[in-house]
This record gives C-alpha cells, sequence and structure tokens, in this order.
C-alpha cells in the first residue's frame, strides 16, 4: 500500500488530458516554483503520511539558476517560491538572493512558518518581497494533529520574526475543514487582525489528499463568510488583479483590516487563472490539476537558458480551457502531489 500511495505521490509527464484553450493569450507573467517536493510536515489535506516518498531528482542550484533566468526572459514578472516547505531547502537564500538580482517585479513565497525565525531576516535582506504563511490552528495539539507532528510554538514565532523583518504585508492561509478546525475561524480572523496581518480561509480542495476530505470536511466559501458575518462589511468580496484567486473582505471595524476567502471547490477559478509552475523535478506545468507538463530539467542542467524559454512557450500553449475544464475538480487533480507541483 505504501509503495503505490509513493508512486502516486510523485509527478509524471503525463499525455495532455486537459482540453487546450483556443489561445494560448499573452506569455506567463506569473509562476509559482516547488523549490523542493521535501516538507518537515505531512498536513493531513496535502501528504498521505510522513513517508510517503520523495522525488529521485530535484533541481540542484546550478539548474534552478538557469531555470529563473529562462524565466525571467521569457517576460515572466512574479516570481512565487513553493514546494514542499521552501525554507527547508539549504540553499533558501542564495536562491531568493539569485532571483532577487534579476529584477522580477514580485518575489515571494510560502511557507508553513517552522523554519522563519531563523530565516526571516536572511531572506529580507536577500531581497524577498512578501510572504503567505499557513496556519490552520491556534491550539497546539490540533496542530500536531494536523501537520502529523508539527510544532505550533516556532511558527508562532516564525510569523512574529517575519513581522519584524518586514516582510509584509504578510498573508495567511487557513485550511478550513469541518469537525477539524472550523470552529476555530472566529478566533484565527481576530487573532490575524490583532496582528494586521491578512487572514485568508481555503476551501479544502479535491486535489492529492483533499480528494479523499472534501465529501466528509468541505465548508464552502459561502458558509465561512456567513459566520464571520459580524465583522465584515456587507460589501462584494473583489479579488486583486494578477494577485491569485483570493476574494477579500474588509472589517467592520477598521475598512484597512481585510480577510480573504479562496474557492477552489464550490467555484474554480481556471477561467482567469495566468500562471505557470515549474515542479521540484524541472517539468513546466500549465495546471496545478494535471501531471502535464513539458520536462526542461535537462535543459536546466545544462544551463541551456534559451531552450527553456522555448519550453515555456510550449507549456503555455497546453494551458487548459478554463471555460470547460474545472482544474481543482477535476478527476485528475487527485493524483497529482501538491509538493512536487509546488501549491
Ligand atoms: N509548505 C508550504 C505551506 O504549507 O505553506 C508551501 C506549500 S503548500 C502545498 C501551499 C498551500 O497549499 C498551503 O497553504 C496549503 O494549505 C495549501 N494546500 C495544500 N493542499 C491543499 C488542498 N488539498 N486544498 C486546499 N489547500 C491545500
Ligand atoms: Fe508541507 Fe505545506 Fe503540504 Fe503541509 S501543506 S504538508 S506544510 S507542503
Amino acid at each position: 500500500m505504501e509503495r503505490i500511495e509513493a508512486r502516486r505521490a510523485l509527478p509524471m509527464v503525463g499525455s495532455l488530458k486537459a482540453p487546450r484553450r483556443a489561445e494560448p493569450g499573452p506569455p506567463p507573467r506569473s509562476v509559482r516554483v516547488s523549490v523542493t517536493d521535501r516538507c518537515d510536515f505531512a498536513c493531513t489535506y496535502c501528504r498521505p503520511s510522513r513517508s510517503d516518498g520523495y522525488a529521485e531528482k530535484r533541481l540542484m542550484t546550478p539548474a534552478w539558476r538557469t531555470m529563473f533566468e529562462a524565466l525571467r526572459r521569457a517576460g515572466v514578472e512574479r516570481v512565487r517560491l513553493t514546494g514542499g516547505e521552501p525554507l527547508i531547502h539549504p540553499e533558501i537564500v542564495p536562491i531568493v538572493s539569485y532571483l532577487s538580482s534579476l529584477g522580477f517585479e514580485d518575489l515571494a513565497l510560502t511557507t508553513n512558518a517552522s523554519q522563519l525565525t531563523r530565516l526571516a531576516r536572511p531572506l529580507r535582506e536577500a531581497g524577498l518581497g512578501r510572504i503567505n504563511v499557513s496556519i490552520d490552528t491556534l491550539d497546539p495539539a490540533r496542530f500536531r494533529a494536523l501537520t502529523r507532528g508539527g510544532e505550533l510554538g516556532p511558527v508562532l514565532a516564525g510569523i512574529d520574526a517575519a513581522i519584524e523583518a518586514g516582510l509584509g504585508p504578510i498573508k495567511l492561509n487557513t485550511v478550513v475543514l469541518r469537525g477539524v478546525n472550523d470552529d476555530e475561524v472566529e478566533r484565527i480572523l481576530l487573532w490575524a487582525w490583532e496582528k494586521r496581518l491578512v487572514p485568508r480561509f481555503l476551501e479544502v480542495m479535491p486535489i492529492a489528499e483533499g480528494a479523499k476530505l472534501v465529501g466528509d470536511h468541505l465548508v464552502t466559501a459561502t458558509e465561512m463568510r456567513a459566520r464571520l458575518a459580524a465583522h465584515l462589511l456587507p460589501e462584494e468580496a473583489v479579488g486583486e488583479t494578477g494577485l491569485g484567486p483570493a476574494k477579500y473582505v474588509r472589517a467592520r471595524r477598521d475598512p484597512g483590516l481585510r480577510v480573504g476567502f479562496i474557492t477552489g471547490t464550490s467555484d474554480t477559478f481556471c477561467a482567469t487563472c495566468d500562471r505557470l509552475r515549474v515542479s521540484s523535478t524541472g517539468v513546466l506545468r500549465p495546471c496545478l490539476a494535471t501531471d502535464d507538463g513539458v520536462d526542461a530539467a535537462a535543459d536546466a542542467r545544462a544551463g541551456d537558458a534559451s531552450s527553456i524559454v522555448e519550453k515555456i512557450g510550449e507549456a503555455w500553449a497546453m494551458k487548459p480551457d478554463g471555460t470547460i475544464w474545472k482544474g481543482c475538480t477535476e478527476e485528475t487533480a487527485a493524483s497529482v502531489s501538491m509538493r512536487a507541483i509546488g501549491g
């Protein structure tokens, strides 16, 4: 059983299953990079266990440099480093420093914050702009259960270190699961606002392990918002152009405070998706919800940025038609690895 899980947890370059867009549109401006599929947590909606297997051949730092150079040359403006857990990559600071030297408009990172106390300042000094932190509960025992062994204390200290280092605006990601942490939504909202952070509540998506949880544990964004109504202005939730699928509502008590909601199950955002992804193994992926993609690992290892630029075009042409394709809810989503593809 464990062997099957291990194989399913790793990405493959599959044949194209998703319907392509009639026109690929302008080149990708926004890219998410899984710098490592390794992680020190095993969140229940992301990994089946702590021993579910890692990719055999991930890109090393010199290959990443070529990949980043190619992304820049292809016209990419926004890069978000993710994983797996990007902060357990031993060379994350030099990686950020190199990315920063390439002059991307926006350089961001998503983390579980377990290593943030140590790394917040060096990352800021290396040129990191923004950070998103995932935190699903403020209860230590629950945190341990949800992450399969993670400790809440260092995560909270890491968030404070990020605030002190000036890594703002800090946005939080909380996956809300019925019967698991949905009783904490209000508490997390108020705690985050107290620190002037931007809490964001995510529907669990039927991606990877999430596919097993959606049936019993999905709380829709509509329900989350209804539960928080007393704290929110009665206004339409609005997105931030080019900055992802979250839609924000302002606080009643202070319109400078906001909360974001991310659908993904009750409503997919494929129609407006402008992202390309790069997996930890060097595969250019047009969609989070399939293993389809173009393998650029050999070019990255050979230092051939020009060839990668061409492959970025090929991968982009495979971008699914978001009016037909409902990525996160498609059947293929259950067998992708969030860690490898870069959630
Ligand atoms: N390890 C880092 C972290 O947890 O922030 C970065 C990688 S993680 C895959 C990126 C985000 O994906 C996290 O906020 C996590 O909560 C979210 N995520 C993972 N699996 C999910 C699922 N099935 N449904 C909704 N969100 C999910
Ligand atoms: Fe690791 Fe992030 Fe996945 Fe949790 S959600 S197991 S922290 S990669």
